[in-house]
């Protein structure tokens, strides 16, 4: 492991100006991620800036009826706000299904947003991988990939995003707003990921060393009914190996207002824009369902070890549904 400096950040603006100053350094959120890295080699920063002492770990109610949550929020501490149960359960439920109790406190937003994949070539440095090298190669594409992309990947890199907060905040039309040494801006969690293309290396709309500052939540009167389901290999303790975050309003048996995102299928958490567009004035009922899922995967390329993926995330999609308009129904 390098060397490596470390630094408490009190204020944002000094944070950002330390990260301006040296293109080695890094911020530490729980660092539950980037210390791991970093022990591998993966990463190799000469400074850390810790964070965690910035003021942005309050979650506050924004004038529309949304909700501003500070980047520094734990994922324990989020999952449990009762505005948060209250108007967002996806989003509980996402937090609650990642890592385990003891990651979750370390854990914070802007952190989980910026976890890196968990390809296994990413993290071995005996390997060529696009993503941490950029030109070597991705063996995964002719080697191990039974828990790699099916939609929007490239020969360059099948990676897919391994968070499940971010498969939520996708649903829920999220924004992340960040500091960086040309001032503050945002970005919609829509857009917040790069298409992989031929740049897999490039994962983020992010300036260079921009400090996420919050994520807001605008106000979704869909999302009080919404849920996050996933699937994965063992019952706890586990990352996805395809999720589903949808919220659904219904009147007279048709559906007015359809959010639906999915997890562990690409580089990114993928909105699921073809499936809503079914949904969307459509009866609410098992063909409708189906029909979303097909228009959402008829865009899939899996590979040849990952098959599966298609045909779980198509039940997942229609089984999740299924139970949310029976939810709404009551
Ligand atoms: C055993 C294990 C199991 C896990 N299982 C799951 C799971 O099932 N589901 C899941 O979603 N996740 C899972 N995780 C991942 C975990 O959620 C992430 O490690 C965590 O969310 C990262 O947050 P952090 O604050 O610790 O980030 P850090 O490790 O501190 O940082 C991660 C990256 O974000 C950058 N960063 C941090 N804060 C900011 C900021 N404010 N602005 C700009 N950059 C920033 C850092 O520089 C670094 O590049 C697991 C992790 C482990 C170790
Ligand atoms: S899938 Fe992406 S992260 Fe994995 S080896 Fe290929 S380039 Fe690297």
């Amino acid at each position: 492991m390098r060397e490596f400096d470390y630094r408490r950040a009190h204020d944002v603006t000094g944070a950002v100006a330390l990260l301006a100053a040296d293109p080695d350094a890094r911020y530490l959120g729980g660092g539950t991620n980037l210390v791991d890295l970093m022990k591998t080699g993966v990463e190799r920063p000469a400074l850390l800036v810790d964070v965690r002492e910035l003021p942005l770990d309050r979650i506050e109610p924004t004038a529309d009826g949304g909700l501003r949550i500070g980047a520094t929020v734990t994922n324990s501490d989020l999952a449990v706000h009762p505005e948060v149960r209250r108007h967002y359960p996806a989003l509980t439920q996402a937090l609650l299904a990642g890592a385990s109790g003891q990651l979750r406190n370390m854990a914070t937003v802007g952190g989980n947003l910026l976890q890196r994949t968990r390809c296994g070539y990413f993290t071995d440095l005996s390997q060529p991988c696009n993503k941490r090298a950029p030109g070597t190669g991705c063996p995964a594409v002719a080697g191990e990939h039974h828990n790699h992309a099916v939609l929007g990947a490239s020969d360059h890199c099948v990676a897919v995003h391994p968070s499940d907060m971010g498969v939520a905040l996708t649903a829920l039309d999220a924004v992340v707003s960040y500091e960086s040494a040309d001032g503050p801006g945002e970005v919609p969690v829509t857009d917040f990921y790069l298409p992989v293309g031929d740049t897999p290396h490039r994962e983020t709309a992010l300036p260079p060393g921009a400090l996420i500052t919050q994520v807001t939540l605008p106000a979704a009167p869909v999302a009080a009914r919404s849920r996050y389901r996933k699937v994965r290999e063992r019952a706890s303790y586990a990352f996805a190996i395809g999720s589903v975050a949808a919220a659904l309003t219904i009147e007279d048996g048709r559906i007015r207002e359809a959010r639906l995102a999915l997890g562990a299928v690409a580089s990114r958490p993928w909105r699921a824009r073809a499936a809503e567009a079914v949904l969307t004035g459509a009866p609410a009922d098992g063909a409708t369902f189906a029909a979303a899922a097909d228009a959402e995967l008829a865009a899939a390329r899996p590979l040849p070890h990952n098959g599966y993926k298609v045909t779980l995330m198509r039940n997942l999609v229609v089984s999740v549904l299924t139970e949310l308009a029976g939810e709404d129904a009551r």
